[in-house]
């Protein structure tokens, strides 16, 4: 089928819907957008952004890729960074990862994907980073759990270490970088306490919340649901 027929359908029904809510809801989106917060997350199709933290369109720009990672030289991550903190002026990035995720679970078990393969090298680096931690659990459901976690720790102090984010705090621009996980089983987000607001922070807080991380049971965040 050459028309994806039902989805422009229900684009329509989508957009008539909030028109009817709000008529001149996407003539002011027409002319700016104002979002407060760039989320990271996984190209997961059960971790939409937008819906699961109930924002409209307008409210959260967004970068996704396979097992939401920050690498200090993907110029496509980076230009989405640069234009969030140094034309949007967002306030808050969050890096979303989530359980269950395919991506993780094949770094951790060495699957190959061909391609792909050589971009979850990355996640690879946080796995052998933290071997001793992840070896130290029951199952391997239990350490695809914590690679989950640790590698959003990671991709956090990866945010924070880029020139961007660097030169944000160096003005005095306010921005917070901030991690969390998502739960594909229940709908809802975990907050391990992450959240770090200046070059002052970054390494305290970051060492911090690994720790605390650590000494947790696995998916158990600071705030559940
Ligand atoms: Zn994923």
């Amino acid at each position: 089928m050459r028309v994806l027929k039902h989805l422009l359908e229900k684009n329509e029904n989508w957009a008539a819907g909030i028109k009817q809510q709000d008529p001149d809801f996407f003539k002011r989106l027409s002319n700016q957008q104002s979002p407060e917060y760039l989320w990271i997350g996984c190209a997961d199709s059960r971790v939409p952004a937008n819906q699961i933290v109930d924002l409209l369109p307008g409210e959260l720009f967004v970068h996704r890729n396979v097992a939401n990672v920050v690498v200090h030289t993907d110029f496509n991550c980076l230009s989405v960074l640069q234009f969030a903190v140094d034309v949007l002026k967002v306030k808050h990035i969050i890096v979303v990862g989530h359980y269950g995720c395919g991506g993780v679970k094949a770094a951790l078990t060495n699957s190959g994907f061909g391609l792909l393969s050589n971009w979850l090298r990355h996640v690879q680096d946080v796995r052998d980073k933290h071997a001793s931690v992840l070896n130290a659990l029951p199952s391997d459901s239990d350490r695809a759990d914590r690679l989950c976690e640790l590698n959003v720790v990671e991709q956090v102090g990866h945010v924070c270490q880029n020139t961007i984010v660097q030169e944000a705090w160096a003005r005095g621009q306010p921005l917070s970088v901030h991690g969390w996980v998502y739960d594909v089983a229940d709908g809802l987000l975990r907050d391990f306490g992450l959240c770090i607001t200046s070059e002052a922070e970054r390494q305290p807080v970051q060492e911090a919340a690994l720790a605390e991380l650590i000494a947790r049971p696995v998916r158990a965040g600071l705030t559940k649901g």
